[in-house]
């Protein structure tokens, strides 16, 4: 039987997957199927300038190779740029969301939290002016199945964020959301780098009168300087040919006593282990854990 359960797994396809994103993916992928749910792949490509056709395929080969099945049809943002098109024009016209033409330096001279300088001015539509949605001043709180709470104001810490870049690019936050809605995802299960962007979301939650998805953020892998494993640091690819092994320390990493017994042994029962052993409270609740000591 199917459960009401859906997850999703979401890169952005400006890198190759490395094993950092391998783990995420792997996470999504257990808690949904441990649960009998449905897991969709959704490739986040909104900013065609950093997006890369071969890093689009090489994660889509990449997931195969190491049996990460998805359910129904791929997904991708810059399919569905009506929908982003649709919400932003009627927060607009609601009042909920401004035009604003802030050079990029006088914001770099504000700091983080924007001032609100365009939220009186009432804009013209100009295609090259950004959106901003309205924010409350008022406490939102995360609640993550692993990470401690998490609460951010976002009128005292950040400001009327942007929905539609100058350039006309859909923000991340906007588009996540009405997609994660649209595909009816149950369960956000992803990297705890986006954490910190969960308020937001569940702001934007709140505006739509839509109850958010559970959510788990998974420790990030990072080096010892912190950062985490990215193309841009040249963290290896992931081999085809090592995908057992690989699979077996990523199970380890995500703290899953995976036994020594299957060190090696074929991706279907490497899976299979981890879907019926599935225990995400193993985890702990930290942003991120050092490549340096996870079991080689
Ligand atoms: N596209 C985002 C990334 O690759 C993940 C978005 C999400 O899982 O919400 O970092």
């Amino acid at each position: 039987m199917t459960s009401p359960y859906v997850g999703r797994f979401a890169p952005t396809p400006s890198g190759l997957l490395h094993f950092g994103s391998l783990v995420a993916a792997l996470a999504s992928y257990l808690d949904a199927r441990h649960a009998n749910g449905r897991w969709l792949i959704r490739i986040e490509d909104l900013d065609q300038t950093r997006s890369q056709p071969e890093a689009e395929a090489q994660i889509l080969r990449a997931l195969e190779d190491f049996g990460l099945e998805h359910d129904g049809q791929i997904v991708r943002q810059s399919e569905r740029l009506e929908l982003y098109r649709t919400q932003t024009e009627q927060w607009l016209n609601e009042g909920l969301a401004y035009y604003c033409d802030c050079p990029r330096k006088t914001l770099l001279q504000h700091g983080p939290i924007y001032p609100g300088t365009c939220a009186k001015r009432q804009l013209p539509a100009a295609a090259d002016h950004a959106v901003r949605v309205r924010v409350s001043d008022r406490p939102i709180t995360c609640i993550d199945r692993l990470q401690p709470p998490l609460t951010q104001n976002l009128a005292r810490e950040l400001g009327d964020f942007i929905i539609r870049r100058r350039d006309g690019v859909y923000a991340y936050q906007l588009a996540v959301v009405l997609d994660d809605i649209n595909q009816g995802v149950t369960d956000v299960v992803r990297g705890a780098d986006l954490l910190d962007s969960t308020p937001r979301q569940l702001w934007l939650y709140q505006l739509l009168g839509h109850t958010p998805p559970h959510y788990l953020h998974v420790p990030l892998i990072v080096r010892p300087d912190g950062e985490k494993l990215s193309k841009r640091l040249g963290s290896a690819a992931l081999q085809r040919e090592h995908a057992p092994t690989t699979l077996w320390r990523a199970l380890r990493a995500l703290a899953q006593p995976v036994p020594e017994s299957l060190r090696g042994a074929p991706v279907s029962e490497l899976l299979a282990w981890g879907i019926s052993h599935w225990q995400p409270e193993r985890l702990p609740p930290t942003n991120s854990l050092l490549e340096a000591n996870l079991p080689s």
